[in-house]
């Protein structure tokens, strides 16, 4: 039997991650220093942990509702008020998930038909063509310019809009530019949003890792509101990527559908994991706020490195990643990270891993000690020397 002729087509037609294979390279070298990864490096807060244990010490060790937990659905909303100032209803409008992953999938699965299209701003997270992919849908790619720093435009928008587009999926702040949308950049999408009554699925995963305190979700905007998924989760924020939790808050009528594949797929997110969950967002707020200050000390040290070395990088104002532009060298991103694991043992990513429009880019992840960076800038710099004397 040939068994690739029996892999079903979407399942064919989907690229391995770009991240993936990389790092398989990587781990084959002795002495690599990753900046890789794009998970925190943070253990999880203890009370989390205790929380989670205790729940198990307690018996609480079965399926919970479909939704999840009623009182973590409940904190979810008082956070979401208080963080995001967004209002939802714990018992219509909120699904806990197995991540941010499950609650994208659901999300796309749940609003397009085969032949919708879907758009995507690339460079975009890896996960999100192969989801439009599985869903039967076309992604259509918006591509952001870093001298619009890797934000959307209206005009951008208008011209990606065909009468076949149901929804688009959007990051903000995003993997991998760090880029962001601020209230004034969204108002200029809304009525377009509005007028085509497009589907925004909205990841903001990255929501509390954002610099400026401007963090601003489509949601937010009253007119759109109930055309807007909001996917989060608990990975990224209260550095907790292990424990697979995650949540997306919908209208009602969204809500009860992603909630339908959700119990069949997955039945109810782990227990533990939502006991911890429920903890962190009741008394969590410390240390994610002291992981932020973190990020923002290293984001401020590590462009700096970057600028100074040659590479020109702008300054991120969310998530914990930078996106230096790697075209002064001549080499493309995957030459560039190929080249510097071979000869420096530092690992990044090729913007291209996020689609075409991250050529000429590579991707920097943060999530490390101010040592490592000092270390991985360090071997950058000789790089780029004997890269410089090299053209010279
Ligand atoms: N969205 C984005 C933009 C991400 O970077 C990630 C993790 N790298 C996820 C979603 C998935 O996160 P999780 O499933 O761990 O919540």
């Amino acid at each position: 039997m040939n068994h690739k002729e029996y892999l079903s087509r979407h399942v064919q037609e989907i690229k391995p991650s770009g991240i993936r294979k990389f790092f398989d390279l990587a781990n084959e070298m002795e002495g690599v220093i990753s900046l890789g990864v794009g998970e925190p490096d943070f253990d999880t807060p203890w009370h989390i942990r205790e929380a989670a244990i205790y729940s198990i010490e307690s018996g609480k060790t079965f399926y919970t509702a479909n939704q999840g937990l009623l009182e973590l659905r409940k904190e979810i909303c008082r956070y979401q008020k208080r963080r995001f100032h967004l209002d939802y209803d714990p018992i219509k409008n909120v699904v806990v998930t197995c991540g941010g992953s499950e609650a994208i999938d659901i999300a796309l699965r749940a609003v397009v038909d085969p032949g919708d299209e879907v758009i995507l701003l690339q460079p975009c997270y890896v996960a999100y063509e192969p989801g439009v992919q599985l869903a039967g849908a076309i992604p259509k790619f918006i591509e952001l310019k870093e001298e619009n720093h890797f934000k959307l435009t209206a005009a951008e928008l208008e011209a990606a809009i065909t009468d076949k587009t149901k929804a688009m999926l959007i990051n903000f702040p995003s993997n991998p530019t760090g880029g962001m949308m601020n209230y004034d950049d969204y108002k200029e999408l809304v009525p377009i949003i509005k007028k085509h009554n497009l589907i925004v699925i909205s990841d903001e995963i990255y929501a509390e890792l954002s610099y400026d305190d401007a963090f601003c979700s489509p949601a937010n905007f009253p007119e759109i509101k109930d055309q807007v998924i909001v996917i989060s989760g608990f990975s990224k924020a209260f550095a907790m990527t292990g424990w697979r939790l995650g949540y997306l808050c919908a209208h009602e009528v969204f809500a009860m559908a992603m909630n339908k594949i959700h119990q069949y797929i997955i039945m109810s997110a782990p227990s533990a994991a939502q006991y911890g969950a429920i903890e962190g967002l009741r008394h969590g707020d410390q240390h994610v706020a002291e992981m932020k200050e973190a990020y923002r000390q290293r984001r401020n040290y590590i462009v700096k490195g970057f600028n100074r070395i040659g590479l020109p990088t702008h300054m991120p104002e969310g998530a914990f990643y930078i996106f230096p532009c790697i075209k002064p060298t001549g080499l493309t991103s995957d030459e560039f990270c190929e080249e510097l694991l071979k000869e420096q043992k530092v690992a990044c990513v090729p913007g291209t891993a996020f689609g075409q429009a991250g050529e000429g880019y590579i991707r920097v992840s943060y999530a490390y000690s101010i040592e490592e960076i000092r270390a991985a800038l360090a071997r950058i710099e000789i790089f780029m020397k004997k890269y410089q004397k090299e053209k010279a």
